[in-house]
This record gives structure tokens, sequence and C-alpha cells, in this order.
């Protein structure tokens, strides 16, 4: 006999590591992050999301090239490459874009990569990695991200480039974005020895540069925040209570037909969602 009670399993398992997004994810809705960091739940795809990762990929074959070769046209190529490539990903399938849907995709991307030469010459960039994947770890839990530029400044100092393909933030908003970001210095700290110099969010929609100056204090703070929300994880998946937090998130969250706020029963979505996934990427028919 011991006096030690045993302590309670995990009502759901307790995941082991987390990105910067699903850190964002817990702290803006815990129910969503059920649906999709423990449940794992298939969330349909979006179109600006899919769009996002294509001219993502776009801007990464264009800096495989030569320095000297990163013209438009290089560019325009690149795009091209990029919509061969995702023309079979589920991301993309599930769209289901008519020929009309699928035109406007493809103008969309195009606006995108022209606003890009405005806002710099890629032939300047000194890059030293694309889609750099760095993990390190915070207590117990691995933390990853991936960078989409890492390049040297003229002083020699690393600088970090993310994309965005979405709206500009705003305001007070501005700082939350910059709050993620701050992930990446803290990794290439943990990872390269080095805390950036600079970090840049280039808003491709609007031809908007945001760049900050991480600081130890900033980075310490990533810590600090990361560990704080790994423990109300842990606790969440132990207890099983995590709670919808509606917002102007929800319009876009794939999940809400099984979530409670909507009066939806969450135990019918893994069943439910897995199907209708699976329904979307066996009939490609444009739904028009
Ligand atoms: S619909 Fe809103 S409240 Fe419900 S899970 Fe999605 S984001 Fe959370």
């Amino acid at each position: 006999m011991t006096d030690l009670a045993e302590a309670p399993a995990p009502v759901w398992p307790i995941p082991s590591s987390l990105s910067p997004s699903r850190v964002s994810s817990f702290t803006s809705c815990p129910m969503q992050f059920r649906f999709s960091s423990v449940q794992r739940l298939p969330e349909p795809p979006g179109v600006a999301t899919t769009k996002g990762s294509v001219v993502h990929r776009a801007l990464e074959l264009l800096f495989v090239l030569p320095a000297g070769e990163r013209t438009p046209a290089a560019l325009a190529r690149c795009l091209d490459d990029a919509l061969e490539e995702y023309s079979t990903d589920p991301d993309y399938v599930a769209l289901r874009l008519d020929e009309t849907a699928a035109q406007k995709f493809r103008a969309d991307c195009d606006k995108l990569i022209e606003r890009y030469f405005d806002m710099e010459d890629p032939t300047a960039i000194r890059d030293i990695g694309l889609e750099v994947r760095m993990a390190a770890n915070v207590g117990t839990l691995e933390l990853r991200g991936i960078i989409d530029r890492l390049e040297l400044d003229d002083d020699g100092e690393l600088v970090v480039t993310d994309y965005k393909t979405g709206r500009a933030p705003s305001g007070n908003f501005e700082q939350k974005s910059l709050a993620g970001v701050h992930f990446y210095s803290f990794l290439c700290e943990a990872v390269l020895g080095r805390r950036p110099a600079k970090i840049r969010l280039m808003y491709l929609s609007s031809g908007e540069t945001i760049e900050t100056v991480p600081s130890a204090q900033s980075v310490r703070f990533i810590d600090t925040r990361t560990s704080a929300v790994w423990k109300a994880v842990e606790r969440a998946c132990t207890t099983g209570d995590f709670r919808p937090n509606q917002s102007r998130l929800c319009d876009w969250c794939g999940f809400q037909q099984w979530c409670p706020a909507f009066g939806g029963d969450p135990d019918r979505a893994e069943t439910e969602a897995v199907a209708a996934y699976e329904a979307l990427l066996a009939d490609p028919v444009a739904v028009g």
C-alpha cells in the first residue's frame, strides 16, 4: 500500500512538440487546438491558405537560383512550377476550383509575386537558408518552427524574413503578429547560438514590411510564455477541459459544426471530419 494517489491518466494524449502557430492556436481557442493539434483532425483547406503556400513555394524556388538570375520573369516561371507541384496536392485538389476559380487563384498569386519586386531586390539578398527547420527544447517541450528565409545583412548579422500573404495587421494587432516571430529569434539563439539582428515580416498583399529588433528580453519572454502555455496544454489534456473561445476567427474555423459554442457535439468530430475530408478528396469535381 502506498499513500501516494496515482496521477489520473490524461483524457487526451499530451503533444510532445509545438510550433509557434500551435501555441497561438491554443491561446486563441483551446477547443480548436484540441481538434487540430491533439486529435489531429483534417481541416478542409482554405483558398487563402493554399494560395499562401503556393506563393511561398514560388519564392523558395526563386532563391534556389543564383542571385543574378532572380528576375520577375524567373519568379513567374517559379510560380508556374509551384502551381504544377500543387495541382496534385490534397490542399489544392480539395479546393475543387472550377476553371474560373482556378484562373482567379492564379491571378491572385500573380499579383502577390508582382508586388514582391516592389519590396526588395532579391539579387542583393545574401540568403543562407530557405525553409529552415529548427527545434529547441523549452523544459520537456520541443518547440519547432520553419523559417522562410535566413540571410546575412551587410554587417554579417543574421536576419530572419517571413513572407505573409494575408493582410498586414493594424494598430494593436501589429505587436501580436510580432510576438509570433520572436519565436524565430528564440530558435536561432537556441540552435545557432546567435540572436538575429532583425526580423522582417513582408506583407505581399499590401507591400508593407514590418521589422523588429529582437532583444535578450524578447527571447526570454518566449521561454516564459511558452512554458506557461505548455502547462495550460498539459492541464487541458489531463482534464479534457478544452473550452471554446468565440472570436472573429470562428468565421474561418473548419470545426465550427462540432463546436459546442455553435451547438455542435465535439465527440462526433473524429469520425465525421475524417469522412468529410476523404469525400472531398475522392471527388475532385468542381462544384462551381
Ligand atoms: S468555432 Fe470558434 S469557438 Fe468553436 S472551435 Fe472554432 S474557433 Fe473555437
